[in-house]
């Protein structure tokens, strides 16, 4: 194993986890919270965050596939877990030996995990299902046209005992809006929805949706369970209301791997983008876009070290790019830490501005080279990650 630190690493901070999970459930008032650990713990990691936040009072987890969800039963968490978007061919089968509970979001997902649960080993295994009703987002989510074809089918497979309902559920277009009347709408068509099911004696455990930006805003969407992915890492859904509170969990970060002096007028890094205006000092970073920096922030973006920001200048590479130090009185070194982003500054949210994109994908982009580390006192406990 190797003990020297590594280059390039994200540093996933889970007591963050754990203190986000907590607002979180100050908002959610007597609903429980499902969190969702979808894409590995919006590349957080998967297992560890949903440790943590079980931990600190989490009831459920949320991811999308089967597999997302079997791995967390494999690493040994026994917490209910929906998995919400998977082809009707899915390996259902092992999701149904596993107790997970499946999203369903059409006859032909009904169909697949009924087939599943009649065929899997010991007979008597009753499969476990979430109706997704599409109030409006138009994505993923039964549509009003199958929805009683779906109820009609489970009524008749519930009493057969080959499936159970555990809830049902939807997802909002527009929670990152807390006014906009969409979210009426949804809500207005998700009741509909309920009632719909109780009139064919089909009653759910919980209803649930509230995502992260609903959880915060919209009190009066709680229900039973509130779904919250992004604001369990700590970023906020709507970062233009307010921060909430919330502490960002991943810290980006590398190690300086060189310091040299750049004569006037040199150019640096591919295409001469930056050329030195005065004799100075640079630091060569080795983090690029294969590793999550994307290119469009070329001479774009700072890193900070200690508790100083250097510029970054030139071209981002495909695996470094260099920031001006100056006259480096400082005494930056090889084998500093350069903070890429993190909770303080720079932000997830500026590289977002930046780029025109959200938060959300500026932490699912560190990848491959890049090594997860875990901080905080449920990284150090035993078992903890
Ligand atoms: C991703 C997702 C969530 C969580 O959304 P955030 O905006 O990250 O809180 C909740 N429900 C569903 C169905 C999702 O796909």
């Amino acid at each position: 194993m190797n003990t020297v630190d590594p280059q390039v690493e994200t540093v996933i901070d889970l007591d963050a986890i754990a203190h986000n999970v907590r607002v979180l459930s100050e908002h959610a008032g007597d609903a429980a919270l499902m969190v969702v650990v979808k894409a590995d713990g919006y590349n957080h990691g998967a297992v560890p965050v949903a440790r943590a936040a079980l931990a600190a009072g989490a009831a459920e987890l949320g991811v999308t596939t089967v597999d997302e969800a079997l791995q967390l039963r494999a690493a040994g968490i026994d917490a209910p877990i929906l998995c919400w978007l998977n082809l009707s061919d899915a390996d259902y089968a092992a999701a149904v030996a596993a107790d997970i509970e499946i999203g369903v979001s059409s006859m032909a997902h009904l169909r697949g995990v009924e087939q599943a649960a009649r065929t899997t080993g010991t007979t008597g295994t009753t499969g476990t299902v979430s109706l997704k009703v599409d109030t409006g987002l138009n994505r993923n989510g039964l549509s009003a046209t199958e929805y009683p074809l779906v109820l009609a089918a489970l009524r008749e497979l519930a009493d057969e005992g080959v499936l159970r309902l555990r809830a049902i559920f939807s997802h909002l277009a527009r929670a990152d809006e807390p006014d906009h009347p969409a979210i009426d709408m949804q809500r207005d068509r998700f009741l509909d929805a309920i009632a719909a099911a109780k009139e064919y004696g089909l009653e759910p455990e919980v209803v649930h949706l509230s995502n992260s930006a609903a959880t915060l805003t919209r009190p009066d969407l709680a229900f039973d369970m509130v779904r919250p992915g992004i604001a369990v890492y700590g970023l906020s859904p709507v970062p233009e209301i307010s921060d909430f509170g919330l502490r960002p969990a991943m810290t980006f970060q590398a190690r300086v791997a060189l310091v040299k002096h750049v004569a006037a007028g040199e150019g640096v890094s591919y295409g001469h983008e930056w050329v030195a205006p005065r004799a100075t000092t640079v630091g060569l970073i080795p983090a690029g876009y294969a590793d999550g920096v994307f290119r469009p922030l070329g001479g774009r973006i700072a890193v900070r070290i200690g508790d100083l920001h250097y510029p970054q200048v030139g071209r981002v590479c495909m695996d470094q790019f260099v920031v001006d130090l100056g006259d480096n009185i400082d005494g930056v070194r090889e084998g500093d830490t350069a903070v890429l982003f993190g909770p303080g500054q720079p932000h997830p949210q500026h590289w977002a501005d930046l780029l025109g994109t959200i938060h959300y994908e500026i932490v699912c982009s560190p990848r491959a080279r890049v090594v997860r580390r875990y901080v905080g006192d449920f990284a150090d406990r035993k078992g903890g990650v």
